[in-house]
């Protein structure tokens, strides 16, 4: 794919903008590919993580937060941990998570990646692990397929794939220090019908 870089976009400040909410030297990046190399999930990526990099540095900004990449990352830090330039690229990819959620930005195709991404941290801060039944029915009436896969649950539940309730992990109040600290939102917004109204807000004005 070809894209014409103006010099607007070029001198953008973009990647001062990223490089400053990551903490990471992005300039440094030299499309060695060894991030893109390991990522489990490139194969499914719109541009893959090195890609992305590089259009950071090229001020990029609208095609990086609409692409569907950034929300497919899974965090396991493998590109970060093979990045002989020391850049912390799953860091860079929560950031761009956060930019693009907070300018309403979402990627055309996998739409309602953004809001599985939000239903799926809010159960781990709830519980400290996955409550499927829980994700599964949230998810499904916040993006208004409020039947989708249902058909399947008997059987996992038949199998002990899914609980009916949830159960929480020891160290819970430990999990949910760390999404304060992480200052995620906080704990009375989280839990307001506020917080629900303006994820049903932000879904519905894509
Ligand atoms: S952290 Fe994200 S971008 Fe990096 S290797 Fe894992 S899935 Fe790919
Ligand atoms: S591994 Fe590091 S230097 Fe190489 S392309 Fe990825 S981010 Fe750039």
């Amino acid at each position: 794919m070809k894209w014409f870089i103006d010099s607007n976009t070029l001198k953008s400040g973009f990647i001062k903008e990223v490089e400053k909410s990551s903490s990471q030297k992005i300039a440094h990046c030299y499309q060695c590919g060894k991030c893109s190399a390991g990522c489990p999930i490139a194969y499914e990526m719109e541009y893959t993580p090195n890609q992305i990099m590089r259009m950071i540095q090229l001020g990029m900004k609208d095609v990086v937060l609409a692409s569907n990449t950034i929300w497919l990352c899974v965090s396991c830090i493998t590109c970060t941990a093979r990045c002989p330039r020391e850049i912390d690229v799953a860091e860079v990819m929560d950031v761009l998570r956060r930019f693009a959620y907070r300018s309403g930005v979402y990627p055309i195709k996998g739409r309602n990646v953004p809001l599985f991404n939000k239903v799926f941290l809010r159960n781990i801060e709830k519980y400290g692990r996955l409550f499927e039944m829980s994700l599964i029915g949230t998810f499904n009436m916040l993006s208004g397929t409020p039947f989708k896969d249902t058909s399947l649950a008997p059987k996992m539940f038949l199998r002990h794939k899914i609980n009916l309730l949830p159960e929480k992990v020891k160290g819970i109040k430990e999990i949910r220090g760390i999404f304060k600290k992480a200052g995620k939102v906080s704990r009375a917004k989280r839990q307001s019908l506020i917080t629900i109204g303006e994820l049903i807000h932000n879904y519905l004005k894509r």
